[in-house]
């Protein structure tokens, strides 16, 4: 087990296939200039595999979720997925990803056993879509998410993040899109991640700006008795159910106490937090001829290791150094 001097214990891993990406999300990535991992860097897909088998075999983790940078532009996603639905106890498998190419592969990923998917997407508007995202790709999107319900990757979640000065009052907007969809939409707080570190906390959008703004034109229930366990998202049912949106407060309401994520690079580092500074190598481990054991007893102490909490509200809180791209949203 994956256990950390504070009790917890993480079963749910975050495995980063890329740090590229075909958008540029200004609270993410830089419009240019940010240098890609160098192919050698990368974890083969079979270092992948074996990662995710050591955590799930040995290390009891249960959920899978495949992000990036953009996962789906890694080829050899399918086949990783496939390799990962083989492993006993089967773990559940989900992908994080903007929904361009989706379209094309919602499909196969569903047979190769993808049992979710979540879309990002921050705006009903197309204009505004090209604002925050810098590309032109509104349409892409809604492509992708039509042909994840389709393929019944679902529920289908669509995560989006508000920006002052932007989409901060499109909630409702898309609160109302998202139920005409049958997507299940949950909010993101801004978090400090962006590559530039332009994060201001005095000026993001907050979980209580987002339900008040919700209010205006819908009635939410509290569905969790202020009980949310190890899940983000506190949840509210929307104009009395079925339908629900969630909010994850990461910033304002964090939940570190029930984390129950660790995370994996792209280029095979340990994160135990979003937010943490250091690292632990597991790809140089591995490639200097490591045996599972080996593997595991390295991803333990580093999970011992685990800070109480993100530090987001310590006064000498610095930002990692690497961003939200490169780690794995
Ligand atoms: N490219 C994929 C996507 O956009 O879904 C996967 C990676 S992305 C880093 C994962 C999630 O992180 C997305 O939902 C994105 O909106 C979110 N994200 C990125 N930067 C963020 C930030 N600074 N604060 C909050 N969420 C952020
Ligand atoms: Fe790309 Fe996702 Fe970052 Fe947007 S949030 S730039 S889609 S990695």
């Amino acid at each position: 087990m994956l256990l950390d001097t504070y009790g917890r214990t993480a079963t749910d891993l975050r495995v980063s296939l890329t740090d590229r990406c075909n958008l540029r999300c200004t609270y993410c990535m830089p419009e240019e200039g940010l240098a890609w991992l160098a192919k050698p860097e990368l974890l083969t897909d079979d270092e992948v595999v074996r990662l995710v088998r050591v955590a799930v075999v040995e290390l009891g983790v249960t959920e899978v979720r495949f992000t990036g940078g953009e996962p789906l532009l890694r080829p050899g996603l399918v086949g990783i997925v496939a390799r990962c639905a083989e492993l006993g106890p089967r773990p559940q498998l989900s992908l994080t990803t903007n929904g361009i190419g989706l379209e094309r592969v919602a499909g196969q990923l569903r047979e190769a056993g993808l049992d979710r998917v979540n879309v990002s997407l921050d705006t009903v508007d197309p204009e505004m879509f090209h604002r925050i995202t810098r590309r032109r790709r509104h349409g892409d999107v809604l492509r992708g998410l039509a042909a994840a319900r389709e393929a019944g990757l679902t529920p289908v979640k669509v995560n989006a993040v508000l920006l002052p000065g932007l989409n901060e009052a499109e909630a409702p907007d898309l609160l109302a899109w998202a139920l005409e969809h049958e997507y299940e939409l949950r909010f993101i707080e801004q978090m400090p991640l962006d590559a530039q570190h332009g994060w201001q906390r005095d000026r993001m959008v907050t979980a209580g700006d987002i339900l008040a703004s919700l209010r205006t034109r819908f009635t939410l229930t509290a569905e969790d008795d202020g009980e949310r366990g190890a899940a983000p998202a506190e949840r509210w049912l929307v104009d009395g159910g079925p339908a629900r949106v969630g909010v994850i407060a990461s910033v304002t309401r964090p939940f570190c106490r029930a984390c129950d994520r660790t995370r994996l690079t792209a280029d095979g580092q340990v994160r135990t937090c979003l937010f943490a500074r250091e690292e632990s190598d597991l790809r140089g481990a591995l490639r200097a001829g490591a045996t599972d054991a080996e593997l595991a007893a390295r991803w333990r102490a580093a999970t011992w290791g685990k800070k109480a909490g993100s530090g987001l509200d310590e006064p000498e809180f610095r930002q990692p150094s690497r961003p939200m791209s490169a780690i794995g949203g």
